[in-house]
């Protein structure tokens, strides 16, 4: 008996009706999962009921204040509406039939069992009793509460079958083994891989909101490292698998880059919650794989590798169907930039680097900054704590540079229309030498950003052009 679990005034309301309708109902998966795992209330809630699921929530929603309005799902027979701050899915009990030609099953009313065998893994196929006279009974065919206890993973039948069936449920089981600190069952385990190149028939939009989810995780690296160790890794993000390895020419070698980019993330994980910046520290750098080559006396080199994989970005962003917005151009900025604060913090840090870096980031730089505190993986703890000071150099010399320059997002105090109109000209290209010069001497320090200098810089400039003020 789980009572306990039902609380919420919802279910009783919910269980009279299915009685009046003379339906079984159950409330079924993730619910009834997080409850046992004294995971926080959970307000999504599914609802499986043995006929016709649509009847219960029309039904549902006349009693409820307001009425909420039912979105209908005809063709799959199922129907959600919310209340509060409840997400409440209502789904006819089914049995589904897959032919290996076919994403699309074949599917039929069924009982609770069918309904329970079409569920991804045991710890979610765990269904309480709504009904009055069976209120709160637990059904649990699969041993799903012994697995919870165990930290489990594994699917209700044969895993090839679930995994081919829906190949989409390799990744859920990866998301949830990373959400939940989970283990995945060798045999469940071994089924991804085997069924991995099933992968192909899911859509990326369904792949994409699992890859987020397990960005998302505290410790990205626990799903990252079972997408790579099941092969998932090479079909879904082969820029990343491409970074893996070590090679060793005449005795010199470069860092893993593959298992330094997870640990990358992990670090980025522990400071932001920001998803784009999860994927910058996840893709910073892609570039390498393309842009390695062996020199005889600098040993392994990835010129341009910053560029190139901010080139990537775009291609990747495009095959995976992630949004091409100004997300996308956020997670290019902080690849193409990933080395910057870098290259500054190792020299003599110049005010004129760091008025070039907060002009280039402009609100970004705070991220970069974290990006670039993340991306230090040294072991040595000397070399640590080198890196770190130096980046506590870079960030008070940007407060101070800030607060002198007011660089961040400047535009040039003298604008191209006051240029036109000093000079009497027409849109072209002398405009765009003249702003570019003001911004130049700006960030070089030659003048301050301050119209009175910009001004008669730009007049000085002018005059060498042979522009003369009408
Ligand atoms: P969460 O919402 O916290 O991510 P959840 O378990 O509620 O976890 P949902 O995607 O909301 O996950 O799905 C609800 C339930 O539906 C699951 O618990 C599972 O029983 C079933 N389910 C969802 N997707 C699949 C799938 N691809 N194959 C089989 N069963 C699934
Ligand atoms: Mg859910």
């Amino acid at each position: 008996m789980l009572e306990e679990a039902l609380k919420h005034p919802i279910f009783k309301k919910i269980g009279k009706l299915a009685d009046d309708l003379g339906l079984e109902c159950y409330v079924i998966g993730g619910y009834v999962r997080d409850y046992l795992l004294n995971r926080t209330f959970k307000n999504d809630i599914d609802i499986v009921t043995l006929g016709n699921a649509i009847d219960l929530a029309e039904s549902l929603s006349k009693e409820l204040d307001g009425a909420p309005k039912v979105s209908v799902f005809k063709n799959f027979g199922t129907a959600m509406l919310k209340y509060d701050d409840l997400e409440i899915e209502f789904v006819g009990a089914r049995k589904e039939s897959y032919s290996s030609d076919s994403r699309k099953p074949y599917v039929t009313d069924g009982t609770l069992e069918d309904d329970q065998n079409r569920r991804d893994f045991t710890i979610n196929a765990m269904a309480i009793c709504l009904n009055s006279e069976r209120y709160g009974v637990f059904v649990d065919p699969f041993g799903g509460q012994q697995h919870l206890d165990q930290k489990l993973l594994i699917t209700p039948l044969e895993p090839e079958l679930t995994f081919s069936d829906d190949p989409l449920r390799m990744l859920r089981a990866i998301r949830f083994a990373a959400q939940l600190n989970f283990e995945i069952d060798p045999k469940t385990l071994e089924a991804i891989r085997t069924q991995r190149k099933r992968l192909e028939i899911v859509s990326s939009e369904r792949i994409v909101i699992e890859l987020n989810k397990i960005l998302l995780t505290e410790k990205p690296s626990v799903g990252l490292g079972l997408l790579e160790k099941t092969q998932l890794l090479e079909l879904i993000l082969p820029e990343l698998s491409a970074l893996k390895g070590i090679e060793e020419i005449e005795g010199m070698t470069h860092k893993d880059n593959f298992w330094h980019t997870l640990e990358v993330v992990d670090n980025l994980a522990a400071e932001s919650d920001d998803l784009w910046l999860r994927w910058a520290a996840l893709l910073h750098d892609i570039g390498k794989a393309p842009t390695k080559r062996f020199d005889e006396k600098s040993g392994f080199t990835f010129h341009g590798h910053e560029f190139v994989g901010s080139k990537m970005v775009y291609r990747l962003f495009k095959r995976l169907k992630l949004p091409l917005n100004e997300s996308m151009k956020f997670v290019q900025k902080m690849v193409l930039m990933s080395s910057r604060p870098i290259v500054i913090s190792e020299q003599f840090v110049t005010d004129s680097a760091v008025r070039r870096l907060i002009f280039d980031a402009g609100d970004h730089l705070d991220n970069l900054m974290l990006l670039c505190e993340a991306d230090i993986t040294t072991k040595n703890p000397n070399k640590q704590r080198r890196y770190k000071d130096n980046f506590k150099r870079v960030r008070a010399k940007v407060v101070e540079v800030e607060e002198r320059d007011r660089i961040r997002n400047f535009q040039p105090p003298v604008d191209g229309d006051e240029i036109m109109r000093i000079f009497n000209l027409k849109p072209g290209k002398e405009i765009g030498i003249l702003k570019e010069a003001i911004k130049e001497a700006i960030l070089e320090g030659i003048i301050a950003n301050d119209y009175h200098e910009a001004k008669s810089f730009m007049l000085g400039k002018a005059e060498t052009m042979g522009l003369k003020p009408v």
